[in-house]
């Protein structure tokens, strides 16, 4: 018989797909060595009775110090190392948010105009919430 996976072992990763004037942010991850030099959409773990947006709104202000609004989930869930799955959602800047910045996990960031969204090498698991994310920026673009 298959063992059964507890829910409670899986944990649930949210990441952000930043969109601006019809530009995604992408950050390059500075640690862990694994990671370092690879691109992703910016995000974390949930916590324990946290709302996925809650996280998405606290780790987009820990990591890039900026004032975030979870805008729509982007349908699917794709997984990571055990025991992660990434979720994404689209999200934008409030008015009169800081400028996103590194301050923790990454060391550059950029606004990718969507003819650029592949010039980056993002990690092998956001590839495909990349490529969903994709056709919205023309949608942003006003
Ligand atoms: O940023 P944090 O370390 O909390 O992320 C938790 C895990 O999720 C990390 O192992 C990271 O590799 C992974 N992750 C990812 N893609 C993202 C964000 C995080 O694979 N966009």
């Amino acid at each position: 018989m298959t063992p059964m996976t507890p829910m409670t072992d899986r944990i649930v990763v949210v990441g952000a797909a930043l969109l601006d004037g019809g530009r995604l942010l992408a950050a390059r991850r500075s640690a862990p060595a694994d990671l370092a030099g690879r691109w992703e959409l910016p995000g974390g773990k949930v916590e324990a009775g946290e709302r996925p947006e809650d996280a998405l709104v606290r780790e987009l202000r820990e990591e890039l110090g900026i004032d975030a609004e979870p805008v729509e989930r982007v349908p699917g869930e794709w997984p990571l190392r055990a025991p992660y799955v990434l979720q994404v959602w689209t999200a934008r800047l409030r008015p009169g948010s800081p400028a996103p910045r590194p301050l923790q996990d990454h060391d550059e960031l950029r606004w990718l105009a969507p003819a650029e969204i592949w010039d980056v090498p993002w990690l092998d698991q956001d590839v495909p919430a990349v490529r969903d994310v994709a056709p919205r920026l023309t949608a942003d673009r006003g």
